[in-house]
Formats: C-alpha cells, structure tokens, sequence
C-alpha cells in the first residue's frame, strides 16, 4: 500500500520536474503562468491536475482545443513516482527525501543536457547545495572524502586538456554534487558507471554516423551511474 502513495507522491514531483524543463529551455518564468495548455493558452483546471489520473482521463487531450497533450507528461510523471519508490527503499522518510530531491534534479539536469547540450548551472548549485546539508547529517566530510575530490580533480583536469577542452566542465560539478550523497566506498561506481555508459554510446552512435568527431550529452550517463552507486 505504501508503494502506491509513495509512487503518487513522486509523480506530483515529476509534474514539477516537466514544468522545471519545458520553462527552463523556453527561458520562461518557473513560477508564472499557472499551468496552461500551450496551444490554447488556456488555464488547466484544478481537477486536471492530477497526475497520470487526469490524463487518463482526458485521453490524453486538451480539454479546452481537444490538442494532443505530449506523452512526455506522462513519461516525467512515471519517472518522478519511480524515483520515489526507489529512493525510499531501505531509508528513513527524511533521508529518502534528500535521495529523491537529489534522483529528481540529476534527471531534470539531464534531460535539459540532452535536449539543448547544455547544463544549466542553477540546478548544480541546488544540487550541491543539497548534497552539502545531506552530507553533513548523514554522512561525514572526512579527509578520505576530500582526498576523492582532490584525485577526482587532477584526472579530470588532465582529460580536459588532452581531449582540447572536448569534455564540458557542467559536467565536473555535476559529479562534486552527486559525490556529496555517496558514500565514499561508492564514488568509483559513479565514475567508472559513467564512463563505461557513456563511452558504450558514443561507440555505438560514431558507428552509425561514421565519424569519431561527435558531442555527446553526458548527464544522462551521469544520471543512470548515480542510481546504480545508490545501489
Ligand atoms: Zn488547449
């Protein structure tokens, strides 16, 4: 039972994340406007606020214009009630939370890298911020975990400027934060998962588009190591 409500918790949250991504890449106001049909501008009602419910319920149009509503609602919503569970699983209410917040802002942060190749740095720093709070309540700032960060940071130095400045450096605060929800025993996981992910991909896609000259969106690798090192 409890599956179920933290499941319908953790798409109210995915709601969010949607509107957090559609209004970041457009520039627009997160805040303002009230949620609105983007084709007829029209204001959504209350009762059509209900994620998943609600789009069933409308089959999936608008009830104002009958326009399609984009799958990708739903797909964030799902997603955000994913999240949810898994990051409740073996953790207190609070802890769980942090754990959520941190899954749910790694994954806008990466679908916005993958849809405009670049990482808005508002959500690092909202990301950092909370893996600093996280950190400090539940695991400890230790000169094993600054000797991480220091190794972490020569290598990544280095690859930065024999790859002529290929990799972005989002992308090296995006690792600090998730580094600071992670015990120190699974940091390596976050890297090397990545890595190994990520370079899986760019193989397969300099195949297809035969050139090895290609800029792949790495955040979602990030994204999909973070959950294996939570593990
Ligand atoms: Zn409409």
């Amino acid at each position: 039972m409890i599956f179920i409500f933290y499941f319908f918790l953790g798409t109210i949250f995915g709601s969010f994340a949607h509107l957090l991504c559609e209004r970041s890449l457009r520039g627009e106001n997160i805040a303002f406007p009230p949620s609105h049909c983007t084709n007829c501008q029209k204001k959504i009602l209350k009762r059509d606020l209900i994620p998943i419910i609600s789009f069933i319920n409308l089959k999936g149009r608008c009830r104002f214009c009958n326009e399609k509503i984009p799958l990708s609602y739903i797909f964030y919503e799902i997603i955000g009630g994913l999240l949810f569970i898994f990051a409740m699983n073996d953790r207190n209410f609070i802890e769980g939370i942090f754990i959520f917040l941190s899954l749910l802002i790694s994954f806008v942060i990466a679908m916005i890298d993958l849809k405009s190749m670049d990482i808005y740095m508002i959500y690092i720093y909202i990301l950092g911020f909370l893996g600093l709070i996280y950190r400090i309540i539940y695991l400890k700032i230790e000169i094993e975990f600054i000797k991480i960060i220091g190794i972490f940071t020569l290598i990544y130095i280095f690859i930065y400027y024999i790859s002529r400045k290929n990799i972005g450096d989002g992308d090296y605060f995006f690792y600090l934060a998730l580094f600071l929800f992670l015990k120190n025993e699974k940091i390596i996981y976050l890297i090397l998962g990545s890595i190994w992910l990520g370079g899986i991909f760019a193989i397969i896609i300099a195949i297809k588009k035969r050139s090895s000259k290609i800029k792949i969106p790495f955040c979602i690798y990030i994204f999909l190591a973070y959950i294996i090192a939570l593990l």
